[in-house]
């Protein structure tokens, strides 16, 4: 909240996003039947989870891939690690893969001696930055022209580099084609994972992922096991909502199929990994599995009214935004990240936008629901909360704790404002500040002006 360049350029990206999708959606008539249609798509899927999951596993290696099962992050990192020391890879390209962060995949790789290379602009960004992503879309959102200009002179070794984009993808170009030529083996995200053939899909913008999937030698695709859909028609609803409601185009530049291995094109051995690293512990909860529909556009995040402020780092996690709040504590069973689901002043615009009609607002109310019945939330802010509800219960318990508040606010209360409170209270204050209590309630108030009147 602190840094305003941040703020400033979060502001001005989901602004330009999502006025150009507000554009593209409206162009589109049967706009709520495909969302619609989008959720009910992804219902039945993970309703038979198992059955789909199965069928994309003979699919695929029919068409000549091999496909592993990970676990968690441990397995899918120690797969990925195995396949490209059997391959003898010192480096490895990557492209569109949020699983791979979500398991830490480039600090295993790094560990195990092999430079990851990112491919996709705005990662690259991030990586050079040695930065985190801010946007499940657009994950450099957070830095403008200037700041990439400075790092990709100062990182690539450039002594003159003009600020325009074209200038800027120009340099990222010539960087990064030398790698796509020379590095044989690659990874890659999924945005689908077609279960009657076995087929594979990344919609990118840039190109770079259609080179990353089919130049290298080896390719290794990391699937969220979310990530099926049914049929191959299936797509016609995805391919229609994603794109509007990432970016505002209205259908990716780049859509890239990939069905096992052909002789004599794209790679010669292809690995898919199906990862669950907590997706079937989702799976379980009615009330909140439709989290799992999600197609990671980011629509969400554009229109929320926290995310706007905050940008993506806030929420301490690759997801970041609505999505992340009902999704990263799922993910870790709501052991860790329980104050995200309360990061939300549930207004409801994430699920007006949402192409999947997720429910976002209301998976939030149930994961409040079911952390506070797991009494997961701290002894200390329960008791506050009992004594508020007491306190609220009559009107002379309230007066009375009103007096003795505004008296023990005195050394902390400043402006209006108490930024810091001392001893078992001061966790409350390290991460919000407190309006202090005025000095006359409005009940004080109203009387008096009864008086007045009378
Ligand atoms: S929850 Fe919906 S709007 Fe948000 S990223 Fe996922 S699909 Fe997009």
């Amino acid at each position: 909240m602190g840094n305003t360049q941040l703020r400033h350029n979060v502001r001005h990206a989901t602004d330009v996003i999502r006025n150009k999708r507000a554009k593209v959606v409206a162009e589109v008539s049967d706009w709520e039947q495909l969302r619609q249609s989008a959720h009910e798509i992804k219902q039945h899927t993970l309703r038979h989870l198992d059955f789909y999951l199965q069928q994309f596993e003979s699919a695929c290696k029919a068409a000549g891939a091999q496909v592993h099962w990970a676990r968690d992050a441990d397995e899918a990192n120690g797969i990925v690690v195995g396949l490209l020391k059997s391959h003898r890879a010192e480096e490895v390209i990557k492209v569109k893969t949020m699983t791979s962060d979500e398991v830490r995949l480039n600090d295993a790789l790094e560990e195990a001696g092999i430079t990851p290379i990112e491919t996709d602009l705005a990662d690259l960004i991030v990586q050079l930055g040695e930065d985190k992503p801010s946007h499940i879309v657009v994950p450099a959102l957070h830095r403008n022209k200037m700041e990439i200009r400075r790092l990709f002179m100062k990182k690539m070794g450039l002594e003159e580099l003009g600020d325009q984009p074209e200038d800027l993808t120009a340099a990222a170009r010539t960087y990064l084609r030398e790698k796509f030529l020379r590095v044989p083996a690659a990874i890659s995200g999924a945005n689908f994972a077609v279960a009657e053939t076995g087929t594979v899909c990344v919609v990118e913008s840039e190109g770079n992922g259609r080179m990353c999937v089919t130049l290298p030698e080896v390719l290794i695709s990391l699937v969220g096991i979310e990530k099926l859909v049914p049929r191959f028609a299936d797509l016609e609803v995805f391919l229609q909502l994603l794109p509007r409601s990432a970016t505002g185009e209205r259908m990716n530049p780049y859509n890239s199929f990939w069905t096992g291995v052909t002789h004599g094109d794209g790679p010669r051995e292809f690995h898919v990994i199906l990862l669950d690293n907590g997706r079937t512990e989702v799976l379980k909860d009615e009330e909140s599995r439709e989290t799992l529909d999600c197609i990671r556009c980011g629509a969400c995040l554009n229109a929320c009214p926290v995310y706007r402020q905050t940008g993506g780092h806030a929420y301490g996690s690759v997801y970041g935004g609505p999505i992340g709040a009902i999704l990263t504590p799922q993910l870790q069973s709501l052991h860790h990240s329980q104050t995200l689901p309360y990061a939300s002043s549930l207004c409801g615009a994430c699920y007006e936008v949402c192409p999947v009609k997720i429910n976002i607002p209301e998976i939030l109310i149930h994961l409040r629901n079911k952390i506070v019945e797991r009494h997961d939330d701290p002894l200390t802010e329960r008791f506050a909360m009992r004594a508020a509800a007491s306190a609220m219960a009559d009107s002379s318990r309230l007066e009375m704790a009103q007096t003795l508040g505004r008296i023990g606010q005195i050394p902390f209360a400043e402006n209006g404002v108490i930024t810091h409170l001392p001893g078992i209270l001061s966790g409350w204050t390290d991460v919000r500040d407190l309006n202090s209590i005025p000095k006359e309630s409005f009940r004080a108030w109203w009387k008096k002006h009864l008086n007045t009147l009378e």
